[in-house]
């Protein structure tokens, strides 16, 4: 159809853009759809064979016209930026995109050598470090726990009197609350530091790098998921984390939006957000933020440069709307993005949630029972299980995924809310001991 017009004379503009897909993504799907609908050609970038193949399919069943497919190695963005830039010189390309955050150092590697919008270098790398996101913090006068690095018992006994207790001692470099643990008493220190170090090794991170020791924040927890255009934060949406989050271990459970919190709030808790990003010195891309509210006044907890994790993002799409990756791939392309709904600090319209199921104890899953109850549960729209019977679970602070997942959308909040706790408790999991030693 293109070469027909452009045979008579005719100039077609195609937009091209090579989406980065790790092969252990589920995420590729919605940015095929997205590109499809843009009308974007779109190219693969990935490290595997067997995940390009299936990319393939998925490409062709998005009917997004995959104009090709290369292999790169994540762990080296450079590396990989380099075969993407080769790649550009017989396929001119409009954007690189990233379907996470792994995926997304390497698409802004590739951009910055194609001269096409990207992040500072390094901005992002900032932010997957915990240690150096609380130094350009505060750099950036962000209002956030007070902190303090440590590395033996004697420097975070130290620590801790100086702060205060209780506090927060945390890897720099783990996510999903792993090795996240709240200390109320001095003489908890040294066991806790242990067992910080012990999901280190685990996770295959340097057990002897320093740690966070930050004061416990209490209050509030909300999190928010915005998209950066040209240093200007872009709220979707801002949820609410309903249930409390005291520790000692944070598993994140629900998340609902809108936020029931005062508009007055919700405006420091957005520009919170955005001077913390600006100050990591990220301009562009999705951003994830959390942040607690103490006595109306919101205290950075971290950001990511990454839209809501995996499944969640699906709460995020309104019936008729942008999806999330929409947003993402015009976002990368300088597209203009959509304006807020009038009487709206949010894009998304409607009430919806997400509850990330937790894992109680550690042990193997016998069995889920009550899933049809569940899923008829009104307003409530999916419950997944995403670990099989037989498999082990490891909860908090050493597991490092969910159950599964229960999603909901309403007229509002309080009723999904309401929704997803009424199917969580339709659900009876049995976990059962391991036969023989847990290995922590
Ligand atoms: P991760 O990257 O592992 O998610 P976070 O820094 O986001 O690490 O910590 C996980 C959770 O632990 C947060 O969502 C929050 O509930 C809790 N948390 C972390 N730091 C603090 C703090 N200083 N005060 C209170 N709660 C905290
Ligand atoms: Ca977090």
């Amino acid at each position: 159809m293109n070469t027909l017009l452009q045979q008579r004379g005719i100039m077609v503009v195609v937009t091209r853009a090579v989406l980065v897909v790790p092969s252990t993504t589920y995420r590729a799907d919605g940015f095929f759809r997205a590109a499809a609908s843009m009308g974007i050609e779109v190219a693969i970038a990935s490290d595997a064979d067997l995940a390009i193949g299936a990319m393939r399919t998925a490409g062709s069943r998005a009917k997004s016209g995959a104009l090709g497919v290369v292999k790169v190695c994540l762990e080296d963005p450079e590396g990989a930026a380099d075969v993407i830039e080769r790649f550009a010189r017989s396929t001119p390309l409009d954007a690189v995109v990233g379907v996470d955050e792994r995926a997304g150092m390497v698409a802004n590697a590739a951009a910055m050598r194609l001269g096409l919008p990207h992040n500072p270098p390094g901005a992002i790398a900032a932010s997957r470090d915990k240690i150096a996101m609380r130094a350009a913090a505060a750099r950036g006068g962000i209002n956030q726990p007070e902190l303090r690095v440590v590395t033996t018992v004697d420097d975070a006994r130290e620590a801790a009197r100086s702060i205060g207790l209780p506090c927060v001692v945390k890897p720099a470099s783990l996510s999903g609350s792993r090795g996240v643990i709240r200390v109320d008493e001095e003489r908890d220190l040294p066991g806790t530091l242990e067992r910080v170090r012990k999901v280190l090794a685990a996770a295959g991170e340097d057990p002897c790098s320093p740690v966070l020791l930050e004061k416990f924040v209490p209050g509030a927890e909300v999190a928010v998921e915005g998209i950066l255009d040209g240093g200007r934060l872009l709220p979707i949406a801002v949820f609410d984390k309903p249930d409390p989050l005291d520790g000692p271990y944070f598993e994140e459970t629900l998340y609902v939006t809108p936020s029931r919190h005062e508009p007055a709030v919700l405006r420091r808790v957005l520009d919170a957000a955005e001077a913390a990003a600006l100050a990591l010195g990220l301009e562009r891309g999705p951003v994830h933020a959390e942040l607690r509210i103490d006595r109306g006044q919101p205290f950075f907890i971290e950001l990511a440069a990454r839209s809501i994790g995996g499944y969640c993002s699906r709460s995020v799409v309104a019936e008729g709307s942008w999806t999330l990756e929409e947003l993402i791939l015009s976002n990368s392309l300088g597209w203009e993005l959509p304006s807020l709904p009038e009487d709206s600090a949010q894009l998304v319209i409607g009430a919806s949630g997400v509850m990330m199921i937790p894992i109680a104890r550690s042990g193997v899953l016998q069995s889920v029972e009550g899933l049809v109850s569940a899923r008829s549960v009104p307003m409530v729209t999916e419950v997944t299980i995403a670990v099989h019977s037989g498999q082990p679970v490891v909860a908090l602070p050493e597991g490092d995924r969910y159950l599964g997942f229960i999603f909901a959308r309403g007229p509002s909040a309080a009723e999904v809310e309401g929704a997803i706790r009424d199917a969580y408790a339709e659900l009876d999991i049995r976990i059962v001991d391991v036969p023989g030693p847990i290995v922590e």
